[in-house]
């Protein structure tokens, strides 16, 4: 087998790495925009998944979205917060995992996003993988390749 692929069949699944659906903070599709930023807020992050009723993965919003979206001409139209629903501005094409891909998938598409979703093939969300998580796991790896090295 060529070194590239024994190196990825020895580096962690998705499902490995990723923080559960219950344990990632994340807003509903018909939730207003009030909602969603007392939410990032009170978690201190900056963007956070946005699920449907079924708890399928709908897309992502954001602290700067929202603010972007309150921002009148001159200041900040904050009745707009009660009035739009968080459906109307998440960011909808954003890229997903599936909890067999593996750990290089996910480094991929963590270059352009701090966290990418996990979700299985009808949608319902599993999860989010964060770039901490994979520069962690790189780490380990570096340092172990290293001892096996020397
Ligand atoms: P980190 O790499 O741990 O700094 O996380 C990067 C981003 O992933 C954060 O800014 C959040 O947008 C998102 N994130 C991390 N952990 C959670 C969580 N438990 N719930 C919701 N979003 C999270």
């Amino acid at each position: 087998m060529v070194s590239a692929e024994k190196e990825k069949l020895e580096l962690p699944l998705v499902s490995e790495l990723m923080i559960p659906s219950e344990k990632v903070a994340h807003v509903q599709v018909g939730n207003p925009l009030e909602h969603a930023l007392l939410v990032l807020v009170k978690s201190g992050y900056s963007a956070v998944p946005v699920l449907d009723p079924n708890y399928k993965f709908r897309g992502i919003i954001s602290k700067t979205k929202i603010l972007e979206e309150t921002l009148g001409i001159e200041q900040f139209e904050l009745n707009r917060l009660s009035e739009i629903q968080v459906s109307e501005i998440m960011e909808k094409n954003t890229p997903c995992l599936k909890k067999d891909d593996h750990m290089i998938d996910a480094l991929h598409k963590l270059i352009d996003h701090p966290f990418v979703c996990v979700a299985a093939d009808n949608g319902e969300f599993d999860g989010i993988v964060t770039r901490r998580t994979i520069l962690k796991q790189f780490s380990k790896h570096y340092h172990e390749t290293l001892k096996r090295a020397y």
